[in-house]
C-alpha cells in the first residue's frame, strides 16, 4: 500500500513508509494527509510538482 512520491525538479522523493523526518512528518503518513503548505526539502516546491512514483 506504501507509496512514494518524486519532486520533478530534484528527484528527492518522499515515501509514505517512511515519512519525512526534516518536516516533522512521521513514517506511515499518506500524501493525501500532508498539507498543502508541504515544499520540498531540498528544493522548496510545492506538492503539485511531485508525481506518484509506482515501485
Ligand atoms: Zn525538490
Amino acid at each position: 500500500m506504501d507509496k512514494s512520491y518524486e519532486c520533478q525538479i530534484c528527484h528527492y522523493l518522499y515515501s509514505e513508509s517512511t515519512g519525512e523526518p526534516l518536516m516533522n512528518i512521521v513514517p506511515g503518513t499518506a500524501w493525501d494527509e500532508i498539507g498543502d503548505e508541504f515544499r520540498c526539502p531540498h528544493c522548496q516546491a510545492t506538492k503539485k510538482v511531485f508525481i506518484e512514483v509506482r515501485g
